[in-house]
């Protein structure tokens, strides 16, 4: 069994720029999170898929450009939060193995939206542990029937004005279609005690996890990034929306936040929200 690397063991650079071996989400290469070329995706078959305690009990799961995560939940068994891009199901049981489960103690897979990198291998996970599914309902109903994509519009900046004009026409529109048992509400407690936050946006039904535990965990999707440090996501349904969902989500306190494109953030996470969107 391979063993998970241990964050507090090799200190932050586990989850910082210079170690490699963390995958596309977090390297310092340019290009990386939701501007990723159709070679970082390719790659995510044979890059090295170890998962990164940030916590006791909470791994991220590099899948190239896109990380998932997996809770230990206790009772509950473990959760999968987001599923990569089609084809990821392999790789992220294999890190449920490296942390010594199987792929029968898989019983809920948690989606934060809809969109291909993060709903893409919701159909064979589902299939390889028999787990249930859980979203928001406005995107668990695209989910359902296979589609991955609303229109999207660069946030302001001309970075994200280059990664909407060359990246998003060759983004997936559609996804393998997926049984979602569980629709999710804001506020509403989950599988594993994670807790969920509408975070409208990105994407009209996301929603971050707050799992209280281990000092509280932000699992902040798409509703923010942190490639090139923290930032808003490169593309919005309405970006308008989606900052005023960051401020909400900057009234919460955790000390770490883990994100679907990026490097984790460990120690006095809320606070850096706070101090980027926070209105009081
Ligand atoms: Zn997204
Ligand atoms: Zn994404």
């Amino acid at each position: 069994m391979r063993r998970p690397r241990d964050a507090d063991a090799v200190g932050e650079d586990v989850l910082g720029v210079r170690d490699d071996r963390t995958a596309a989400g977090a390297r310092e290469n340019p290009g990386e999170g939701e501007a990723s070329t159709s070679s970082d995706r390719h790659r995510v078959e044979s890059a090295a898929m170890e998962p990164i305690a940030i916590v006791p009990g909470l791994w991220q799961v590099p899948l190239g450009f896109v990380n998932a995560f997996l809770v230990d939940g206790g009772e509950d068994g473990v959760v999968v939060v987001d599923t990569g891009v089609a084809g990821s199901g392999a790789a992220i049981l294999g890190a449920v193995g490296a942390i010594g489960k199987s792929a029968g103690d898989v019983r809920h897979v948690v989606v934060t939206h809809c969109h291909s990198d993060h709903a893409g291998g919701l159909a064979e996970l589902k299939r390889a542990t028999g787990a249930a599914a859980w979203m928001h309902e406005v995107d668990a109903a695209l989910v359902r029937r296979g589609e991955a994509l609303r229109a999207l519009r660069p946030a302001p900046g001309l970075m994200n004005a280059l990664i909407c004009k060359f990246l998003l026409p060759s983004a997936p529109t559609t996804v393998e279609p997926a049984e979602v048992e569980h629709e999710v509400g804001d506020g509403e407690t989950l599988p594993g005690g994670l807790v969920a936050v509408h975070a409208p946006g990105h994407c009209a039904g996301q929603v971050a996890l707050l799992w209280p535990k281990g000092g509280g965990v932000l699992i902040a999707a798409d509703a923010a990034a942190n490639v090139f440090g923290l930032a808003v996501s490169p593309l919005y349904e309405d970006h308008a929306l989606g900052v005023r969902s960051l401020a909400k989500i900057a009234t919460l306190e955790f000390e770490a936040a883990v994100f679907g494109h990026g490097k984790a953030m460990v120690g006095g996470a809320s606070g850096r929200f706070r101090r980027k969107w926070g209105t009081r």
